[in-house]
């Protein structure tokens, strides 16, 4: 294993790699770095945000800086403030150890003269956005006169954002320069142009899309008709409590508009996009760096700056036309070795979109139902019990209140006490969620590949997310190593806390239940079933979109409770039933181990709770 310390660096940014809890270089940086620091020449970087790139080319960067000079030595150039603040903030950290290093970051959107002021402090090395950093030439700000290193970052999104000339102008002032280190995603003809242009003999580095940050994207699409986008997307966000995440939309207009539709009903969201003011963009970025926010609604551009590790959820509320700025979104999520779900909303048009994104990306796109009511409650029910579970009240909290809350309540029986709090924490879901439509668009318009549609059977298994089942990648895994059939029969996979559904070709299905009826998990029986036939999940089979009706453990329809009402309604309301005991029966009796597992996959608790949400 390559550690950095075996990077031969500067003794000071070994040092502040490790402050920052950096432990192994990733793969672009174990590619770059060593041949930057050995033998230093033109390089072409291929790879996206995420990757580790910016410490790829900074921290080589930084060590072949003269700290006892007072000349700017490197330039860096970025296509959007954001990104440029960012390299920022990382270069301060690496340069953390390094006395007499200065770095300063210049970039439109805020006034010139406090860049001028700091320019006037000798920084060795300067991060740019091309417009601002000309506007400081021509003001005499600053000189490139004596910058030996020049950094092309994320060059394709520059020459996109109309920066051609821009590039060749500041490039063409560099005279002394030695070294251009050009990173980008894509390496189109353009990219290539600059190279021609301005760089000499190069070495080449990448990384592809699928061995680095893809391969740990589980990408979902959910298909919907289109007047019903919006309510998918809050479906969606009610169905993923401790959701921190970036929600794509195509417009400046649409970010402020969708932005506002889901604060006005009590998410935690603010919209980011070029129309706002640097502060205001600032600021929404401190909210959810401080994790104040559960997601931005953010344009393309805006969303390039947001550098944010812990990403769990890209949604697409819109697909993007270029298919190459789907990977620039879904790289937004697994960054870092971490896990991220990408999904998109799509309408059934657009579902030969996602086939095209798979093939760019080389993976399979898993489709997925959108949850009906009634799995939004029990996601919710499971999230909060969770909270419970984990909560540390403040012992200060104990001190004051305990007594009070004890005399109040000393005789209201336990249960009771627990069944109350529960509900007011879910009635407002519960309300929302009283009679929620089937978002589902029609199955008839979507017939998955691999066969689905009239020809298929949609079938249940016990096992769930409790069970390791966590994605839909690892059901298609489970099933595909347990009955050896092709990953491309199965189809509309829903995964779900204790349980699994998806549809199989009816042809197969007989083979297919055999075979994993045959076998056992953990102990376990494993059990299969036609979901038709079972209240649970009647969705997506060859029927149609029946609407899920309630209690997953009845089997007969009588017993069958919709999580809709309320409590106090009917004598079969939500809380009537044991949930612990629903699952229990579809469990074949191993009720216990329902709490035992980890519900949600973040970390990140829901910042309040259940807020009132109302629809329009
Ligand atoms: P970048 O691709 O440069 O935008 O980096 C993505 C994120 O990964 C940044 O927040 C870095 O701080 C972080 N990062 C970079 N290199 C490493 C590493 N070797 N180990 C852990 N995190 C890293």
């Amino acid at each position: 294993m390559i550690l950095f310390s075996s990077l031969s660096l500067r003794e000071e940014l070994t040092r502040a790699v490790a402050d920052m809890g950096f432990e192994t270089p990733t793969p672009i940086q174990q590619k770059v770095i060593p041949h930057l620091l050995s033998q230093p020449s033109d390089i072409i970087g291929l790879a996206q945000t995420g990757t580790g790139k910016t410490a790829a080319f900074g921290l080589p960067l930084l060590h072949h800086m003269d700290t006892s000079r007072k000349d700017v030595q490197a330039l860096v150039l970025s296509p959007t403030r954001e990104l440029c603040m960012q390299t920022q903030e990382e270069f301060i950290k690496y340069s953390a150890h390094m006395r007499g290093l200065k770095t300063t970051a210049v970039y439109g959107g805020v006034p010139i003269s406090g860049q001028m002021r700091e320019l006037k402090a000798h920084p060795q090395v300067v991060v740019a956005t091309p417009g601002r950093l000309i506007d400081l030439l021509e003001r005499k700000a600053l000189s490139l006169e004596h910058v030996k290193y020049v950094v092309l970052d994320e060059a394709d999104e520059m020459l996109n954002m109309g920066f051609r000339e821009d590039i060749d102008f500041i490039l063409k002032n560099t005279i002394a320069r030695e070294f251009t280190w050009l990173f980008s995603a894509t390496m189109s003809n353009e990219v290539r142009g600059i190279a021609k242009r301005f760089m000499k003999e190069w070495k080449e580095f990448s990384v592809s899309v699928a061995n680095s940050t893809n391969e740990n994207i589980d990408h979902q699409y959910f298909v919907t008709n289109r007047h019903q986008r919006f309510e998918s997307l809050q479906r969606l966000l009610d169905f993923a409590p401790g959701i921190y995440g970036i929600i794509f939309v195509r417009t400046k207009q649409d970010c402020q508009e969708i932005a506002e539709k889901l604060m006005k009903q009590g998410y935690h969201v603010s919209p980011l996009h070029g129309d706002m003011d640097q502060k205001m963009r600032t600021k929404v970025m401190e909210r959810f760096k401080a994790k104040n926010l559960q997601a931005i609604v953010a344009t393309d551009v805006a969303a390039r700056g947001i550098d944010v590790n812990d990403i769990t959820h890209v949604i697409n509320y819109e697909l993007p036309d270029d298919p190459e700025v789907y990977t620039h979104r879904s790289g937004r999520t697994a960054r870092a070795g971490k896990k991220g779900i990408c999904m998109s909303i799509v309408t059934p048009k657009e579902i030969y979109s996602i086939r095209q994104i798979e093939k760019l990306v080389k993976q399979r796109f898993n489709r997925s139902d959108i949850p009906d009511g009634a799995e939004v409650v029990r996601k919710k029910l499971f999230y909060y019990l969770e909270q419970i579970e984990t909560a540390k009240p403040q012992k200060h909290f104990a001190e004051v209140y305990l007594q009070s809350i004890h005399d109040r309540f000393e005789d209201m029986d336990k249960d009771e006490l627990i069944k109350r709090l529960i509900w007011l924490q879910l009635k407002d879901t519960i309300d929302v969620y009283q009679d929620a439509e089937d978002l589902n668009a029609g199955y008839d318009q979507q017939a998955p590949r691999g066969g689905a549609g009239d020809n298929s059977v949609r079938l249940f298994m016990n096992l769930g997310i409790k069970d390791g089942i966590d994605s839909n990648d690892k059901l298609i895994k489970f099933i595909t190593e347990s009955t050896d059939i092709e990953a491309n029969m199965i189809s509309r996979l829903t995964v779900r806390d204790l349980s699994s559904f998806f549809n199989v070709p009816k042809t197969a299905a007989e083979f297919i239940r055999e075979s994993l009826s045959s076998k056992k998990f953990k102990g376990r029986k494993i059990r299969i079933d036609d979901a038709e036939q079972r209240s649970g999940d009647s969705r997506g089979g060859s029927g149609g979109g029946r609407k899920y009706e309630g209690s997953r453990g009845g089997g007969s329809s009588e017993g069958r409770s919709s999580y809709g009402r309320r409590a106090e309604g009917g004598s079969k309301s939500y809380f009537d039933s044991d949930p612990n005991r629903q699952e229990g029966s579809y469990r074949g009796g191993a009720p216990k181990e329902r709490y035992s597992g980890n519900t949600s996959t973040f970390k990140r608790q829901s910042p309040s709770g259940d807020r009132g949400r109302k629809r329009d």
